[in-house]
């Protein structure tokens, strides 16, 4: 498992170094901070990994997921997403939560029914079901 946790400028992963990996896993639990210059290297990089090599993504941030949406080649055919977390917001408090599905994903676990941990409110969707998870139509 590679951690990663800056998509920036200071992302320094060599796609050589994996080249004869059959499996690269990328953990994105401390993902800090994506910036257009990091995503253009991260895009360089899983460009120059084999299409043999399969690449999965764990834990991807409602950030990450949200540019997987919106940004080409962050999800080339041979990366598998295994887990993300969904974004939720809380009408009482105000506080946001996330919490972590698994693959393979449904829009219906969307559906579920998720409580606020400090006052019991029923949480309300972050994003629009359509827009987050974009990515399973394409
Ligand atoms: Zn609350």
């Amino acid at each position: 498992m590679v951690s990663v946790k800056m998509i920036t400028e200071d992302f320094n992963l060599k796609g050589s170094d994996y080249a004869h990996e059959k499996e690269l896993h990328l953990d994105f639990t401390h993902l800090q901070k994506i910036n257009s210059l990091g995503l253009r290297g991260f895009i360089a990089f899983l460009k120059s990994i084999p299409k043999t090599t399969q690449i999965k993504y764990h834990h991807c941030s409602p950030l990450l997921v949200h540019m997987i949406n919106i940004v080409d080649g962050l999800l080339p055919s041979n990366v598998e997403i295994k887990s993300l977390f969904i974004p939720y917001f809380c009408p009482t408090c105000q506080k946001e939560s996330t919490f972590e599905v698994h693959a393979p994903f449904k829009k219906e676990s969307l559906k579920v029914s998720r409580q606020c941990p400090d006052d019991g409110a029923h949480l309300e969707l972050f994003y629009q079901e359509s827009t987050f998870f974009k990515f399973l139509n394409g």
